[in-house]
């Protein structure tokens, strides 16, 4: 089981320190091997992702990864920009389904905005398809001034694509999780203005008559986005496009309480993966030690189940995480009265205890 850890930038180093030690306490044997991405990767070598992290990130059987950014690269030119060694890690590992599931564990239904009524028990999944749509489109960019500069842009584009085997693919990957779920399937779209969205909702629709046992219901996106904080449990599968699901996901994950909970996993068709939380760098709270790691830890729980053949280890780290959140043990972001908040190193010491007990 060869692994590629990537930490990244910001709160990206000590959260997958945690999620390391935790897959070191499980007493299995991995081969792992970090390389910077990011915007460290290119203070070091010129580069978001240099060769050597995206041939390892390749040869390995899974990829932890941290996350990437920071506010003081963006004035770089995009390409050298921290974010787009995510979308190469994608695009070249051929990562097109992306797993997000969003549940609210019961000892963090007070951590969440939302009554708790409208959340407890919340389990949903959001299937966000990952290299096509418009953050992939061709042809993009901006027309400059004569002079190049900013200020006299006349305008900026960015194309909205997708094709048959694209949407084909995403589908059946929607429609197989919902199988082992509850049988339901929401395609997020926005059809009713979108020439992209209507071939989206018609290619789904069609898919979806391989899947007689799988109820399918369309939703545009900006309804969507309601309801899900309106009536989030509605929900089981949903599935989208890169863009909405982007968004989606990241409201989906207020439901839980915090974006700090969130873990996902974005899949090849091998079963190659990476696994990343759903969250950013976060420079706000950078070196501070306060980051939740348990995004991450998750993240490492989804490796082990999707592309490691470990469920039962999987299963472990999940009941470990519910452990030390019924033990009232709390990060910053998920603390509430009447528990106890702790930092990034400890809230992972208490996860490996947890799974040593
Ligand atoms: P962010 O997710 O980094 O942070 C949003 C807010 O959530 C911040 O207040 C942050 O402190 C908080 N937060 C995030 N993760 C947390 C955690 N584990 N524990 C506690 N609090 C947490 O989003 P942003 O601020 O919009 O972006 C910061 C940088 O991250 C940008 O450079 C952005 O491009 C990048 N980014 C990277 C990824 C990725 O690597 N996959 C994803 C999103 C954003």
């Amino acid at each position: 089981m060869k692994i590629a850890i990537l930490p990244g930038d910001g709160i990206g180093t000590e959260i997958v320190a945690e999620a390391v030690k935790v897959l070191n306490a499980l007493g299995l044997r991995f081969e792992m091997e970090t390389a910077l991405v990011g915007g460290a990767a290119f203070d070091a070598h010129g580069h978001p992702l240099p060769p050597a992290t995206l041939k390892l990130a390749q040869e390995a059987d899974a990829i932890l990864f941290g996350a990437v950014g920071d506010w003081k690269y963006d004035t770089l030119d995009r390409q050298f920009r921290p974010e787009q060694a995510i979308l190469g890690l994608r695009k070249n590992l051929g990562l097109f389904a992306n797993f997000r599931p969003a549940i609210c564990y019961e000892q963090l239904v007070g951590a969440s905005s939302l009554k708790p009524e409208l959340i407890a028990g919340l389990d949903i999944l959001i299937i966000r398809e990952l290299t096509g749509d418009i953050y992939f489109g061709q042809p993009r960019g901006r027309r400059v001034a004569p002079d190049g500069n900013f200020p006299g842009a006349e305008e900026a584009f960015d194309t909205m694509r997708y094709t048959r085997p694209e949407i084909e693919r995403i589908a059946h990957v929607a429609f197989q999780a919902a199988q082992k779920r509850s049988k339901r399937v929401t395609s997020v779209d926005k059809a009713n203005v979108l020439e992209t969205f209507q071939f989206w909702k018609d290619v789904v629709t069609e898919v979806g008559k391989q899947y007689p046992d799988v109820a399918l219901d369309h939703m545009y996106v900006d309804n969507a986005a309601m309801q899900l904080v309106k009536a989030p449990k509605k929900f089981d599968v949903v599935v989208t496009g890169n863009m909405f699901g982007d968004i989606l996901s990241d409201e989906a994950a207020m439901l839980t309480g915090s974006i700090g909970m969130l873990p996902s996993a974005s899949l090849n068709a091998s079963n190659q993966g990476l696994y990343e939380p759903s969250h950013g760098s976060a420079p706000d709270i950078a070196g501070k030690g306060i980051a939740n790691p348990l995004a991450t830890i998750l993240s490492a729980a989804m490796m082990l189940r999707f592309s490691l053949g470990q469920p039962q280890a999987a299963d472990r780290i999940e009941a470990a995480v519910k452990t030390v959140l019924s033990q009232g043990l709390r990060t910053a972001d998920i603390y509430s009265a009447g528990t106890r908040r702790v930092g990034t190193l400890e809230m992972g010491d208490a996860v490996v205890r947890a799974l040593q007990t």
